[in-house]
């Protein structure tokens, strides 16, 4: 079934979808995205994903091309039109089309782009009760991994570097330390407490991280905010990640160094269930 999708304005279906050979998006990656996850028809933290899109076109001075509202009506809109139950929506915001040059046009129109991919079941993802691998890998990104840029070849690669070693996913090390995964936030555990890496220019802001944070702390458990190696992590009573789509996913490998008993963590499981019910209750 063709999906609709949105394109500056108009609901199409994706194979009438077109956006210009000249858009700043395509030539230079010149844009940013959001990503919202779909449970039971409703959007997933929609107020977190859109202050992040508000704060992404900010520090690239970028225009806000529409309101907060007005995206949330466009995001129902695709929800309600492709009959989407569970899955996500992809947001895309270029800077627009202009002939090409590095610097930036001055009366662009951004272009703007929303479609869906539904995943049905996607809350119940039996990966959560096996848990991922993950290998480490250099971190070569660009400096400000706090935009939620296009700029996704690197990460692209890093995932395949990780199929090509038999793992899920990789976590990237830089000065030492681990910085994130490829498309999440991540965390170890230790004696009962949470460690992830505090916010900076070097990861990207994760919803589900402040969300997942939020809800550890109501539950009393301890966080601590700060990087840690892969030897530290190799050495935690477990690991894992999170992200708007996989939730809160555990780590049982890292670098072929099986963690505990290689089964998911109590914490990760016990974070997965009340970030999952705490999130279905707020939807939108
Ligand atoms: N870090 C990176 C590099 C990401 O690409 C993502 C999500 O795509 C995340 C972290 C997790 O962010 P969020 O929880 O907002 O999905």
């Amino acid at each position: 079934m063709s999906r609709t999708v949105y394109v500056n304005g108009d609901y199409l279906p994706e194979e009438e979808a077109k956006v210009s050979i000249f858009d700043r998006g395509f030539l230079m990656a010149d844009g940013v995205y959001e990503v919202t996850s779909v449970l039971g028809g409703k959007l997933i933290d929609f107020a977190g994903h859109a202050r992040r899109l508000a704060r992404s076109l900010n520090e690239l001075d970028m225009k806000a091309p529409l309101t907060e509202d007005e995206l949330l009506e466009i995001h129902r809109e695709l929800v309600a039109r492709n009959e989407l139950v569970d899955g996500m929506i992809y947001l895309q915001v270029t800077r627009g089309a202009a002939d090409r040059d590095f610097a930036f046009p001055v009366d662009a129109e951004p272009t703007v782009v929303l479609f869906t991919q539904s995943k049905p079941g996607l809350a119940d993802n039996p990966v959560a009760k096996t848990g991922i691998k993950v290998i480490s890998i250099p971190d070569i990104r660009w400096g400000r991994r706090d935009i939620k840029t296009v700029q996704l070849l690197y990460p692209s690669m890093g995932k395949m570097m990780a199929k090509k070693a038999g793992a899920d996913d990789a976590w990237l090390v830089e000065d030492g330390k681990v910085t994130e995964g490829t498309s999440n936030n991540a965390y170890i555990v230790k004696g009962g407490k949470i460690i992830t890496r505090q916010l900076g220019n070097e990861i990207l802001h994760g919803i589900t991280r402040a969300a997942v944070l939020r809800c550890a702390r109501e539950a009393q458990m301890e966080v601590e905010e700060r990087a840690f190696t892969i030897e530290e992590a190799q050495a935690a009573d477990e690991a894992f990640i999170t992200s708007a789509s996989a939730f809160v996913m555990p780590v049982v490998e890292i670098d072929g160094a099986t963690l505990g008993d290689g089964k998911p963590g109590r914490v990760a499981a016990r974070l997965r269930e009340i970030y999952l019910d705490e999130m279905r209750k707020a939807a939108v």
